[in-house]
């Protein structure tokens, strides 16, 4: 049985995540873990992950 998932960075470069295709918010052909990362923290939040420091 061959697991085969695609695990990609998260395109925040402060953003330690993980994104898997089709769990990823897709914006500027890159794959982000959360809207904020997305959004390059536009509004001060950080993803929502624990332990993840990024917050633009
Ligand atoms: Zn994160
Ligand atoms: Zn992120
Ligand atoms: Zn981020």
């Amino acid at each position: 049985m061959t697991v085969n998932v695609e695990m990609v960075k998260c395109g925040c470069a402060d953003c330690v995540c993980i994104v898997t295709p089709g769990k990823a918010v897709e914006a500027e052909g890159r794959s982000f873990c959360s809207d904020s990362c997305a959004q390059h923290h536009a509004d001060g939040d950080g993803c929502e992950h624990a332990g993840c420091a990024c917050h633009g």
